[in-house]
C-alpha cells in the first residue's frame, strides 16, 4: 500500500483514486492545485478503484459517499490547465 493512502480518510482516498487513474493530476509547478484532466471514463474508473481499497478495519467506503467526495473534488479542481500557470502564461503574475 502506498505511503500517501490514507483509506480511512474520505478525502484523502478519493484524491489517490482520482490521481492514480489520471483523472486529476497535481500542477508539476504548483502542488496546491489539482487539475483536472481525465475523461468521464477516468472518473468513472477513479470511482472503481476507490470502492475496491478496503479501510483499516477491511469495510469499503459506501459507493454513494465516494461518488459524492469525487463529485466534490471533481467541482473544486481546475479544468484542463492550472490556472495559476495560465495567469503567468499570460503575463498577469502568478
Ligand atoms: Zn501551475
Amino acid at each position: 500500500m502506498p505511503a500517501d493512502l490514507h483509506p480511512d480518510d474520505l478525502a484523502r482516498l478519493v484524491r489517490y483514486a482520482l490521481e492514480t487513474t489520471r483523472a486529476t493530476a497535481v500542477c508539476p509547478f504548483h502542488e496546491d492545485v489539482i487539475v483536472r484532466i481525465g475523461d468521464d471514463a477516468a472518473e468513472s474508473h477513479a470511482l472503481e478503484r476507490a470502492k475496491r481499497i478496503p479501510k483499516s478495519d477491511g469495510s469499503t467506503w459506501d459507493g454513494q459517499t465516494l461518488n459524492d467526495e469525487i463529485g466534490r473534488q471533481l467541482g473544486a479542481a481546475a479544468d484542463g490547465c492550472c490556472p495559476k500557470c495560465q495567469a503567468a502564461a499570460q503575463g498577469t503574475g502568478a
